[in-house]
C-alpha cells in the first residue's frame, strides 16, 4: 500500500485522543466483522464503532487481538443496548461488553438512544455511566441519538458533561442546530450513516464535484464531514471500499463545495427519530 496521510486526532473535552475516522460495524454480520475490522486495522485505521445492539463486540474484540496492533493504539467505541437503562442493568451491560470485547477498558461508552420516560430515565442511566468513567474501565462516556433538551437534563441533574453526541448526519440531514448546541457544551459531534447508508452517493451535486477532484463520491461525502470537523466511521464489508473511505486526508473541498453540499440538506432521516424512538 502507498503511503497515506494519518488520519488526525481531535481532543475531547476531558483530555482524550480520538481518531477523526474510524469503521463502523452497524448491520455487520459476526461472521464478516472479524475480516472487515482487521482489513480496517491493515488499512491503517485505528477507532471502531461498535455496539451491543450490533450483536459483534466478541468479532471485534478478536480482530483486534488478532491484528497484532497494541490495544492501547486502537480506539474502541460501544454503547449500552436500550432495554439496559436501569441503573444496575446499565452496569452489568458494560461488564458484559468488556467481556464480549475481551478487553479491560473502552475508550467511548455512550447511551446508545435516550428513549421515552416509559422505558427508564436516561439521567440514572447517566449517573451509571459516571460510575463507570470514575473506574477508569471507560476512557470517555458519550450519548448518542440526544437532542438539545435531552442533554440539558443531564446538565442540570448529573456531574459528567459528555465528551460526544453521537447523532445521524450527512448532506441530506446536516443537523446543524444540534450540532451548534454541543460545540457551544464543550461535546464532540459524531455523525452516524455519513454516507447516507450509501444514498447520497448518486446525487448530481456529490457526482459533479467527485469528478472535478478525480475522488469518489464517498470520498466526497467523508470529506465534506472532515472539514466541518466532525467524526465519521463509514460502515463497510468490502476491502476495497475499507481503503477508498479511508483516503480522505490528501485532498480538500473549496468553500464552493462545501456550501454546495451542505445545501442538499432536506431533513430527511436514514434512522429513527429520537424523540419517539422507544427501542
Ligand atoms: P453509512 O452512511 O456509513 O453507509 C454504509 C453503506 O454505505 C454501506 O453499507 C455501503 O452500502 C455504502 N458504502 C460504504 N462505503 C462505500 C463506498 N466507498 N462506496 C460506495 N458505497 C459505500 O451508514 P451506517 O452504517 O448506518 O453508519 C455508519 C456507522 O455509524 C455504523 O456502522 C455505526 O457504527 C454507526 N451508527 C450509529 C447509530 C446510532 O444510533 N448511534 C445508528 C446507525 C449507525
Amino acid at each position: 500500500m502507498s503511503s497515506v496521510p494519518s488520519v488526525p486526532t481531535l481532543t475531547l473535552n476531558n483530555g482524550v485522543e480520538i481518531p477523526q475516522l474510524g469503521l463502523g460495524v452497524f448491520q455487520v454480520d459476526p461472521q464478516e466483522t472479524t475480516a472487515s475490522v482487521l482489513s480496517a486495522l491493515e488499512v491503517g485505521y485505528r477507532h471502531i464503532d461498535t455496539a451491543e445492539m450490533y450483536g459483534n463486540e466478541k468479532e471485534v474484540g478478536r480482530a483486534v487481538r488478532e491484528s497484532g496492533v497494541p490495544r492501547d493504539e486502537v480506539f474502541i467505541t460501544s454503547k449500552l443496548n436500550n432495554g439496559f437503562h436501569a441503573h444496575d442493568d446499565a452496569l452489568t451491560a458494560f461488564a458484559r461488553t468488556l467481556e464480549d470485547l475481551d478487553t479491560d477498558y473502552v475508550d467511548l461508552f455512550l447511551i446508545h438512544w435516550p428513549l421515552l420516560p416509559s422505558r427508564g430515565d436516561y439521567a440514572d442511566t447517566w449517573r451509571a455511566l459516571e460510575e463507570i468513567y470514575h473506574s477508569g474501565r471507560a476512557k470517555a462516556i458519550g450519548v448518542s441519538n440526544f437532542n438539545p433538551h435531552h442533554l440539558n437534563r443531564l446538565f442540570e441533574e448529573t456531574e459528567v458533561v459528555p465528551a460526544v453526541n453521537q447523532i445521524e448526519i450527512h448532506p441530506y440531514f446536516a443537523q446543524d442546530d444540534v450540532r451548534a448546541f454541543n460545540t457551544e457544551h464543550g461535546i464532540a459531534t459524531e455523525a452516524w450513516a455519513p454516507l447516507t447508508q450509501g444514498k447520497v452517493l448518486d446525487d448530481p451535486v456529490v457526482t459533479s464535484v467527485a469528478e472535478r477532484l478525480e475522488r469518489t463520491p464517498a470520498q466526497v461525502v467523508l470529506r465534506w464531514h472532515i472539514q466541518r470537523g466532525d467524526i465519521v466511521f463509514p460502515k463497510s464489508v468490502t476491502p476495497s471500499r475499507i481503503e477508498e473511505n479511508f483516503r480522505i486526508f490528501d485532498f480538500e473541498l473549496t468553500a464552493g463545495d462545501m456550501a454546495a453540499i451542505t445545501s442538499l440538506d432536506r431533513n430527511w432521516r436514514t434512522g429513527l427519530d429520537p424523540d419517539t424512538n422507544n427501542g
